[in-house]
């Protein structure tokens, strides 16, 4: 029956997944087949519209959210540029297989090849901004500072467009991915997406070609999907690109191009699980563990705190003069096994005998007695802590009730005063009226109940 039920599943997944690459084979056929002279192109498979007002930052490296991609989709990031050099010669391989990809541009290289810019639009590819400089200070220089090589980038890149916002994205990337909350926060009120990315290649650091071509294949299979990180202002890039898109397709990845929505251009409709890496799903082994119950906290930004009365705190309102949220009352027990206080569990499972010194009462208490008739006898207690019972046994004798005056330097301690008076002392005192701060306590130890 098990084995039957088993393989009706695998048939099934078989057929999903023959239905899968199927797509995905149509779907990199479409792709090539819009690539004219080029017909083993990798191609592009879709146009991705976002809107970087409902989803400020993104790339996983950084983020919880990411591009909302398919799985074996990948969006190509190139920063740094333009350096004429190499970034002509990204364009003419990325050109080559029909493969549009986002641009992170620099102020001052805009200003130094401003036809770089334009050729990287009119090749139909996303510009986007990567500061004025490429400071790598992004996350300790003032907002001051990181607004001025934002806003400048900007600028530099629009003059090399002739001025024409249309061309430029909402998009930026911070230098070194170093990042700030101040910075974040001044992208998301200017509406840019501050894009991180899924995965690098380590193309920016002194390893071969080769290196950079196994990275990137490596980190996107491990990933399944998502926005690599590559320069087109390295050698060791322009190098491996072509291997690099050659792979994707082989291995039945395919290429989105992400453009900025616009009034005229809506984003695309997506869910809001989507823009996970790996949402949640019945079919990844995650989603197997016990979901937690949608319980009315589960809407709330945040989880409400325990009141204080659940801790047996005398104050169950405030503290710290802050006033806790509303809490929902925690049940009166455990619902798990508590754990042993120690290796060796009693078959009892009792907590250990307090020691006898628990019920010591230091030299020099000063104990007020009060009138009551009520007898009091000794205790074990008071036999366990033979010293301190003798003490309190004869100054309270048939009475239980005691104004003890509490120590100006240790408030949690069993009460002394100054003078140093004993069982003696506190006999003396019996009649004395209790002082205004002295605090009446029970000697409820004492008292065999
Ligand atoms: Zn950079």
């Amino acid at each position: 029956m098990i084995a039957s039920v088993a393989l009706g599943v695998w048939k099934r997944s078989r057929t999903a997944l023959c239905l899968l690459a199927l797509t995905c084979a149509t779907s990199q056929m479409a792709a090539a087949a819009g690539c004219p002279g080029h017909p083993d192109a990798l191609g592009t498979s879709r146009t991705l519209v976002v809107d970087p007002r409902e989803h400020p930052r993104i790339g996983t490296m950084q983020y919880a959210e990411t591009l909302p991609l398919a799985d074996h989709e990948v969006v190509l990031t190139f920063d740094d540029g333009p350096l004429p050099k190499y970034s002509n010669q990204v364009l003419a391989i990325l050109a080559e297989q029909c493969v549009k990809a986002t641009f992170f541009i620099i102020g001052r290289q805009a200003n130094a090849n401003p036809e770089g810019v334009r050729k990287v639009v009119d090749a139909g590819h996303t510009v986007g901004t990567h500061s004025q400089n490429h400071p790598l200070t992004f996350q300790k220089m003032s907002i001051e500072q990181a607004k001025q090589e934002v806003d400048q980038g900007i600028a530099s890149t629009l003059a090399a467009l002739n001025g024409d916002k249309s061309k430029l994205a909402p998009f930026f990337r911070i230098p070194g991915l170093l990042r700030a909350d101040a910075v974040e926060q001044y992208l998301a009120s200017q509406g840019i997406q501050n894009w991180s990315a899924d995965f690098p290649a380590d193309d920016w650091r002194h390893v071969s070609p080769s290196r950079v071509y196994d990275l990137a294949i490596q980190r996107l299979e491990a990933k399944g999907k998502g926005i690599l990180l590559l320069h087109d202002i390295q050698p060791r890039t322009v190098a491996a690109l072509p291997r690099i898109l050659h792979e994707l397709k082989a291995r039945g990845y395919r290429i989105v191009h992400v453009v900025p929505a616009t009034a005229e251009r809506p984003a695309t409709p997506t869910d809001p699980q989507q823009w996970q890496l790996h949402p949640p799903s019945e079919t990844v082994a995650i989603s197997r563990w016990p979901k937690i119950p949608n319980f009315v906290v589960a809407e709330r930004s945040m989880l409400p705190a325990p009141r204080l009365s659940h801790l047996d705190w005398q104050n169950s309102e405030l503290s710290h003069g802050v006033r806790r949220p509303r809490a929902i009352p925690l049940p009166p027990q455990a619902l798990w096994p508590l754990p042993s206080l120690s290796g060796q569990t009693t078959a009892a499972n009792a907590l250990p005998a307090p020691a006898a010194n628990v019920f010591k009462i230091p030299e020099g208490v000063r104990v007020t007695l009060l009138a009551t008739n009520s007898p009091v006898k000794r205790t074990e207690q008071m036999a366990a802590a033979p010293r301190a019972a003798e003490k309190v046994a004869g100054a309270i004798s048939a009475r239980s009730w005691v104004a003890a005056t509490p120590s100006r330097h240790a408030a949690h301690q069993v009460p002394t005063s100054r003078g140093g008076h004993g069982a003696r002392g506190a006999a003396k005192h019996a009649a004395a009226p209790s002082k205004p701060n002295g605090r009446a306590v029970r000697v409820a130890s004492l008292k065999k109940r």
